[in-house]
C-alpha cells in the first residue's frame, strides 16, 4: 500500500510503495522481482536521496552479527540504527569510530551517505572504517566488497547513495575509550576570522565544530562558539563518575509537537534564539566533562524538531570550499546576512584530506545551513551554488533536494568514473531515486 513519505527536510513530500524485510532472502526476492526502487534507513538525509515511487525499508533488518568486544570490530545487518550500537559498544569501552549529529541513521546510511564527524581531520569519514561489506545486486545476488575485493564496487557504494545496489551486511572497527564522557572546551570567537584561527590552533583536538551567527555584520560578522572535544580518561572524571565511567547517558527527550507556521521562523526568531545561545556561553572559555550524548547529539534530545520549520519544510544547505579559498565562505555568509535569510543551525566543520571516488568530504571548510522553503529560496540558493562552484567547492548529496545536474558535474571530478561503475552493477538503473533522476545519475524511463 502507498503511503506520504519524507526525509528529514519534509521537503519534498511523496507517495511511495514501502516494503520492509527481515530475512536476507525476502530482500533478495524483491530485488529480483522489482523493476525500480530504491533502499532507505531511517529517513535522516534531508532532501529526495532515498525518495522514490517503491521503497525498500531496512529498518526490520537490523540483527547484530558479531560484536568482537576484544579487538573492536563490529558486523551487523544494515538497518541497525547507531543509537542502538551505543546501548551496545559504550558499556564495553568502544565508540563509533565516526558518527554524525545524529545517532538517529542506520549503517546503510552511513555508508551510502559515507557520513562524516567531527573527527574529520583525524579520523576521516565512514568508508575509512569499514573492513568489508555485503551488496545485493539487481538479480538478487550477494557481492563481498572491501577496499582489496571489489573495489570499485566498494568505493562507488561508500557515498554513493544507493546506487550500486542494497548494502546489507557491514564490517567496520570501533573506537576504544575509557569512559562514555568528552571532556569538552567551549571557546567564543568574536568573528569568522577568529574562528577560522582557532580551528587551526586547536587542529590537534580529535573533536571539533563550531556554531556561527549568521545574521551580524561589521566586526560581530560571522561570532561563533567553537566546541572542542576529547574522549574523558577515567583518571579525568570526577569522584562522582568514577565507578561507573562507561556508563549510558539517560534518555531524555522532549517532543516538537506540531508542525509550526513557517511565519514563525522570520529574521527576529533567528536574532533571539542567537542571542540566547551566544549570550548563554558568557566566558571566553569553558572547560567542562560531559556526557557524550549532549557532545554528539544535541539535536536528537529535541524529537522532530525538524517541525519547527513548518509544513513547507526545509532545505539544508552544506557545502565544502577548499581551504584556501576561504574568501568563498565569506562571500556566502555576507549573501545570507545581507538577504536576512536566517539560519537557526550554521555548522561550521574543517574536514581533512580525502580523495575518494564519490564522497563528498575534501580538504577545506564545510558549513552546513538550514533554511524554510519559501518563495525565492531556490533562486537564492542557485546564486550560492555558483560561489562554491567558482571557488572549487561541492555540495552534500544526502543533504540535497534541489541542486542543478550541472553543479554536480563540475564539482565531483570523478563523476564519470562513478557513473561508469554504477552502470556495471546498475545496468537498467534498478536502484534509483528522486534525486538520482533529478541529478540524471540513472536511465529516466
Ligand atoms: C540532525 C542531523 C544531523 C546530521 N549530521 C550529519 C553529519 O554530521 N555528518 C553527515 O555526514 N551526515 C549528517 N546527517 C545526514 C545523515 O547522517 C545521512 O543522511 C545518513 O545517510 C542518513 O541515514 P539514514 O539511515 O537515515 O538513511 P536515508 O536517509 O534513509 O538514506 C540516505 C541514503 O542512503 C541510502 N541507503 C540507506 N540505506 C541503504 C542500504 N541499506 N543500501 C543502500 N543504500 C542505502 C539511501 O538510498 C539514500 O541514498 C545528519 C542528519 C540529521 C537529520
Amino acid at each position: 500500500m502507498k503511503k506520504k513519505i519524507a526525509n528529514w527536510g519534509n521537503y519534498p513530500v511523496i507517495e511511495s510503495d514501502e516494503k520492509a524485510f527481515s530475512f536476507t532472502e525476502d530482500i533478495q526476492d524483491y530485488a529480483r522481482q522489482h523493476e525500480h526502487f530504491i533502499a532507505r534507513g531511517n529517513g535522516r538525509c534531508y532532501g529526495d536521496a532515498s525518495l522514490a515511487p517503491a521503497t525498500l525499508s531496512t529498518l526490520k533488518y537490523d540483527k547484530i552479527i558479531s560484536f568482537d568486544e576484544n579487538n573492536g570490530l563490529f558486523e551487523c545487518q544494515s538497518g541497525l540504527t547507531l543509537d542502538r550500537i551505543l546501548e551496545v559498544i559504550v558499556p564495553k569501552g568502544w565508540f563509533l569510530p565516526v558518527t554524525p549529529g545524529t545517532k538517529f541513521i542506520s549503517v546503510g546510511g552511513a555508508v551510502a551517505s559515507d557520513v562524516h564527524g567531527k573527527n574529520h581531520h583525524i579520523d576521516g569519514s565512514f568508508s575509512s572504517h569499514i573492513l568489508e561489506m555485503d551488496i545485493i545486486g539487481p538479480a538478487g545476488e550477494i557481492i563481498t566488497c572491501s577496499a582489496n575485493e571489489k573495489k570499485d564496487l566498494f568505493w562507488a557504494t561508500c557515498g554513493g547513495m544507493g546506487l550500486t545496489g542494497i548494502i546489507s551486511r557491514v564490517k567496520f572497527d570501533l573506537k576504544k575509550i575509557e569512559s562514555s564522557y568528552i571532556k569538552q572546551k567551549q571557546v567564543k570567537a568574536k568573528n569568522l576570522e577568529e574562528v577560522i584561527r582557532l580551528f587551526d590552533d586547536y587542529k590537534d583536538y580529535t573533536y571539533s565544530v563550531a556554531w556561527i551567527d549568521c545574521l551580524k555584520k561589521g566586526d560581530k560578522f560571522g561570532r561563533s562558539i567553537l566546541i572542542l572535544g576529547e574522549h574523558a580518561k577515567k583518571e579525568e572524571l570526577p569522584e562522582n563518575k568514577k565507578s561507573n565511567p562507561l556508563k549510558l547517558p539517560a534518555k531524555k527527550q522532549i517532543k516538537f509537537p506540531f508542525n509550526l507556521p513557517s511565519f514563525v521562523l522570520n529574521t527576529f526568531t533567528v536574532k533571539v534564539f542567537n542571542f540566547l545561545y551566544y549570550g548563554k556561553n558568557f566566558k571566553r572559555e569553558i572547560n567542562n566533562i560531559v556526557s557524550y550524548e549532549p557532545f554528539f547529539y544535541p539535536l536528537d534530545a529535541i524529537l522532530h524538531w525538524n517541525r519547527g520549520y513548518g509544513k513547507k519544510g526545509f532545505i539544508q544547505y552544506q557545502f565544502v570550499i577548499p581551504l584556501e579559498n576561504k574568501e568563498g565562505l565569506i562571500d556566502i555568509l555576507k549573501k545570507i546576512s545581507d538577504k536576512g535569510l536566517g539560519s537557526f543551525l550554521a555548522v561550521l566543520k574543517v574536514f581533512g584530506k580525502q580523495d575518494d571516488l564519490i564522497s563528498f568530504p575534501k580538504e577545506g571548510y564545510t558549513l552546513a545551513l538550514d533554511f524554510p522553503v519559501r518563495k525565492g529560496l531556490f533562486e537564492f540558493l542557485d546564486e550560492l551554488d555558483e560561489i562554491v562552484l567558482k571557488n572549487g567547492g561541492r555540495l552534500y548529496m544526502s543533504k540535497d533536494a534541489r541542486m542543478k545536474p550541472v553543479i554536480l558535474i563540475n564539482s565531483y571530478e570523478r563523476l564519470p568514473e562513478f557513473l561508469s561503475i554504477v552502470k556495471k552493477y546498475n545496468p537498467d538503473s534498478k536502484f534509483k531515486s528522486l534525486q538520482s533522476e533529478r541529478l540524471c545519475l540513472t536511465k529516466s524511463n
